[in-house]
């Protein structure tokens, strides 16, 4: 692995998880998130991560929509389906 971005000729031992920059032992910052060379890229990746969670939460709340939608559209076509069905039974039976 290559030096520590802020210590040269100190090996690097991780990556930032935001920015990917080489860092050594005692460079890293190890938070909740992951590890990081700074508190600024801690809260950038915490803020993303937050915004990625915040988008998979509206993406499933659009397609659990979309499904009910689906399911609503197949219980009117089943009504009507049965409706049609009893019609022409009717017709069949009593109108000739
Ligand atoms: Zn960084
Ligand atoms: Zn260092």
């Amino acid at each position: 692995m290559a030096d520590c971005f802020f210590h040269t000729g100190r090996p690097a031992v991780t990556r930032c998880k935001q920015c990917g920059k080489p860092l050594c032992s005692s460079c890293r910052k190890i938070t909740e998130e992951g590890i990081f060379c700074s508190d600024e890229c801690a809260k950038t990746a915490k803020i993303y991560a937050e915004r990625m969670k915040q988008m998979e939460q509206q993406k499933a709340s659009y397609r659990a929509s979309r499904w009910t939608g689906i399911a609503k559209l197949i219980k009117i076509i089943v009504v009507l389906g049965i409706l049609f069905a009893i019609y022409k039974y009717v017709v069949a039976r009593f109108i000739r």
